[in-house]
């Protein structure tokens, strides 16, 4: 996307969020640009999910305006505890993807934490090439670095720890019982609330270079939305809606505070905490891997983060990648 597209939609995107109407000349005249072409882009936000209609004589309106996300918003919250990139995008593919273009291209700026926000994901991802859809102002949607110098191996684990350190951050915000859902998932009230994908480039051999991407629900009613399966949100949950400014610097600050130990000494010293927020702890699950199924009881993960379950032939690991779990 051209950096003034960008610019401008940034700009259309914080007059519109506060909820009131905008006439198409008011915008037109902040941003620089003919009505005409205004309405091009407000047309390009509106197909990327922005809920925006028009009124003759009044102009553009969101249909429930809310707090953008602001980089210097989460850095008060974080408290400028740390050095790190916090960035905030209007418009992106996927946070995961623009994470690893940066990698791609100038990892020598980056450093662990550095994290990348975006207010709309045309294309956010899920494990094995599914979607994750983020309803505009309702999601969190963001992707951290992180790197590993002991090399892929030793990130065994790691989408289990981020569902920890996100429940933690969660527990903040009043939200004592989430569950994590083996490998990826975080669960609230048995319905799926967010989605870790962890992605990871470099050579076999040398430092692993982490994108951790997380996609969470804080206002994504299930009777207004369908996301593919049934979901939950935090807002339903607490009846009101959380500063998604101060849930970003919560999360963030977890992750800052469990990425360390985890990158020295690996998932082993997590993995009692992992059992206690087991979603299918001790329940009969299936596994799916791809035409495969596997059926036993859940007992829990190992130092590496794979899955144990158990059937009358004995203990089998199951190591993510392929494979999804579901309920029996
Ligand atoms: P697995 O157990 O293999 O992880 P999954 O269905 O949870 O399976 P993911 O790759 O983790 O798959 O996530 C993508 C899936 O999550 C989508 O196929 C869709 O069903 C669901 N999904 C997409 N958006 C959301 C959302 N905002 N909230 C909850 N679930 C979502």
């Amino acid at each position: 996307m051209r950096q003034a597209s960008k610019a401008i939609r940034k700009h259309i995107l914080a007059l519109l969020s506060d909820g009131h109407f905008h006439s198409g000349e008011t915008i037109a005249q902040q941003v620089g640009l003919s009505r005409t072409a205004v309405a091009g882009h407000i047309s390009q936000l509106a197909d990327w999910g922005l809920d925006v209609f028009k009124v003759k004589g009044k102009g553009y309106r969101l249909e429930r305006g809310f707090p953008l996300l602001s980089a210097d918003s989460i850095k008060r919250h974080l408290g400028n505890t740390k050095r790190a990139v916090i960035d905030v995008e209007s418009v992106l593919p996927s946070t995961n993807t623009e994470m690893k273009k940066r990698i791609a291209s100038k990892r020598e700026d980056l450093e662990n934490g550095d994290v990348v926000f975006a207010e709309i994901q045309t294309d956010g991802r899920g494990r094995h090439g599914r979607s994750w859809l983020a309803p505009v102002g309702g999601s969190l949607t963001f992707s951290m670095y992180w790197s590993f110098p002991d090399g892929y191996q030793s990130m065994a684990g790691l989408s289990l720890l981020v569902g920890l350190a996100v429940c933690d951050a969660l527990k903040e915000f009043g939200v004592e019982d989430a569950e994590l859902k083996w490998p990826n998932d975080i669960y609230l009230q048995g319905k799926k609330l967010a989605g870790v994908l962890i992605e990871v480039e470099g050579q076999i051999g040398a430092t692993a270079h982490s994108v951790i991407g997380i996609g969470l629900n804080v206002c994504v009613p299930d009777n207004q939305y369908d996301v593919g399966q049934p979901h939950s949100d935090l807002a339903s949950y607490l009846g009101t809606i959380p500063d998604r400014n101060a849930l970003a610097a919560e999360i963030i600050k977890s992750l800052w505070s469990y990425l360390p130990k985890f990158t020295q000494q690996g998932f082993g010293p997590f993995t009692a905490y992992w059992e206690a927020l087991d979603l299918y702890a001790d329940k009969r699950i299936v596994l799916q891997m791809g035409e495969k199924r596997f059926s036993g009881i859940d007992r829990g993960v190992d130092a590496s983060g794979a899955l144990l379950v158990e059937t009358q032939d004995g203990i089998t690991r199951f190591h993510g990648g392929e494979v999804s779990l579901r309920g029996n």
